[in-house]
């Protein structure tokens, strides 16, 4: 899209960040008590709460699979969460993201050890700045293992893009808005395994391959930033005892 705005200028970027720059990122694990496992997360201007509930017996019946269990993530933004009050309930945005992250968590998760169950990802958008889904399946991440859910891995999520011509990290509300691609990937930091990975705009091979990179890049920093809410959650637990 054509616009006004300088997206870069002098190699830093409209929030100051270089081009390899993560937004600040916060991680909180537990902070439900009602959910199995919950985390709440800011990243950027995107705040975000994850819940998870299950395993549990899988209703209404049809949809118990008898070899494994079943993974229903459910994105929501909330009404407030954007400028202009969002239209509550889901959309076709929303479904689309609950979809994939629902699919990218049933990678990771050892689902064989539930039949018939049903693992439920509740992913509360309370305030929305451009990159989401990442933010929400991050989250979510983090919520699985503070619910006990077994995973192969704790994945995570990040997006690399372009503006102005150049390859960055983590687009911000204008750039992904004024910018000329977005690439979120999720992966499992593990084995580098990509778990979900879509694109919106144009990129060149070259630049694609130099996007994913710099999104795995942050991937791997996210992946310390889950790993330590984690411990805090369960050093406090100690304490407590
Ligand atoms: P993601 O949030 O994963 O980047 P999109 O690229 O679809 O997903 O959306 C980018 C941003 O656009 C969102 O983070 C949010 O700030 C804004 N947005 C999305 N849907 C709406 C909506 N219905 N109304 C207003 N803003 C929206």
């Amino acid at each position: 899209m054509k616009t006004d705005i300088k997206l870069i200028q002098d190699g830093k970027r409209l929030d100051n960040r270089r081009l390899d720059e993560l937004r600040p990122i916060k991680i909180e694990a537990g902070v439900l008590h009602r959910a199995e496992g919950s985390c709440y997360l800011e990243w950027g201007g995107n705040k975000v709460i994850a819940a998870v509930y299950g395993p549990r017996e899988a209703v209404p019946r049809h949809t118990q699979n008898p070899l494994r269990a079943i993974v229903n993530a459910r994105y929501n933004m909330a009404a407030f969460s954007v400028d202009d009050r969002k239209r509550p309930g889901p959309d076709r945005r929303s479904r689309e993201i609950s979809k994939v992250i629902s699919e990218a968590l049933e990678n990771i998760i050892i689902v064989e050890r539930y039949p018939r169950a049903s693992i439920d990802v509740n992913i509360e958008i309370l305030d929305a700045e451009a990159g989401t889904r990442c933010a929400g399946l991050t989250a979510a991440a983090v919520a699985l293992v503070d619910a006990g859910i077994p995973m192969k891995d704790i994945p995570v999520a990040c997006a690399a893009g372009k503006i102005e011509g150049q390859v960055v990290l983590d687009l911000g509300k204008d750039e992904d808005n004024y910018g000329q691609a977005d690439l979120p990937i999720a992966i499992s930091p593990r084995t580098g395994q990509i778990l979900l990975l879509q694109m919106d705009g144009h990129l060149t091979l070259d630049e694609f391959n130099q996007a994913l990179d710099l999104a795995m890049k942050g991937c791997y920093t996210i992946s310390e930033m889950q790993k330590k809410a984690i411990m805090e959650k369960y050093q406090k637990v100690e304490e407590v005892k």
